[in-house]
């Protein structure tokens, strides 16, 4: 059996696993992150933990060909320094060298977006595809691409942010400083500002009672709970998201044609109310669905897993 040592880094925390060669997690450490700390702390600490995950799995650093690293950022080849991770404050930082000060292995680092769809695509919703777009829609909108089974890139490792595609000219200033973003309207953010709005203008609306009259507790379950219960202002609100999400979808879908496209994030908890209407809606926007179809939207299986999975199993898209 062979196994795959991978590190999931976030901004709360370091999420080790070991992986055997059925893409099953055999052995995980986790560790607080202690974001603000020194970028050498937290780099000791990593591999820190992925020696200490190797051990709870019974195994030598030495039955390892790889320490895979999935990072809120990109590492630019050309430099092979991390170019930039907001949460953590790291601009140019030369994460791979510093690792190997601690850990003698091959270091691979790719952004960890791109590590959870492929952990999808190789062991969740999309196990057996060549061609998958995940879309995460969380606090903001990331995701990642396989294209035929490798890691999408672009120039400079820093291609593929979705989130940040223009959906809306001239809408809503986006916390990247454009306009009209994807992530500013099919975010969770964008989605509770929707609510918000609507509530706004329909005091009678069940979500009013839904957050306890308190504007402040409007959350992304807020507009989908209140139309399940057949509140109109509560079901404009969903299908204007939903709307939103498959025009970004439907875009890059047309784009990169994707066999799958994999939804992940809380909101993808919400199957029914939104992945059926989004499927349906990307018959819409997706070019020329209606002779050669459109992808199907599903939601992601993996969880927290699939980036560990993905980052693990990097050397294989290397291969
Ligand atoms: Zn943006």
């Amino acid at each position: 059996m062979k196994y795959y040592l991978g590190i999931d880094l976030g901004g709360t925390n370091i999420a080790a696993g070991v992986v055997d060669e059925n893409y099953n997690i055999v052995a995980r450490h986790s560790i607080p992150t202690g974001a603000h700390r020194s970028f050498e702390e937290i780099v000791a600490d990593m591999a820190r933990a992925a020696k200490e995950v190797a051990e709870k799995a019974g195994l030598p650093l030495s039955a390892f060909t790889s320490l895979g690293v999935g990072s809120p950022s990109c590492i630019n080849p050309k430099t092979g320094l991390l170019t930039f991770a907001n949460n953590m404050g790291w601009r140019n930082v030369p994460i791979i060298e510093e690792l190997k000060k601690h850990i003698d292995l091959p270091v691979l680092v790719y952004n960890d977006a791109d590590c959870a769809a492929l952990g999808e695509a190789l062991a969740g919703a999309a196990k057996g595809y060549q061609n998958v777009l995940m879309i995460t829609l969380g606090t903001g909108v990331g995701g990642g691409m396989i294209l035929d089974g490798r890691i999408f890139k672009g120039a400079d490792g820093a291609g593929f942010e979705p989130g940040h595609t223009v959906i809306v000219y001239d809408g809503v200033m986006c916390t990247c400083g454009k306009k009209g973003c994807l992530e500013s309207y099919g975010s969770a953010t964008g989605l509770i500002n929707q609510t918000k709005v609507a509530m706004q203008a329909h005091p009678q609306s069940l979500m009013h009672e839904f957050c306890g009259h308190d504007l402040s507790k409007v959350d992304g379950r807020t507009a989908f709970e209140s139309a399940k219960q057949g509140d109109k202002a509560a079901q404009d609100v969903v299908d204007q998201y939903i709307s939103y999400v498959a025009v970004g979808i439907g875009n890059l879908s047309t784009v990169l044609r994707p066999e799958i496209v994999i939804v992940g994030g809380g909101i993808c908890n919400q199957k029914e109310c939104l992945l059926d209407p989004l499927n349906e809606k990307l018959q819409d926007y997706v070019f020329g669905a209606s002779d050669i179809g459109a992808p199907e939207a599903v939601a992601a299986t993996l969880g927290n897993d699939a980036g560990i999975i993905g980052a693990a199993l990097l050397e294989k898209c290397m291969e």
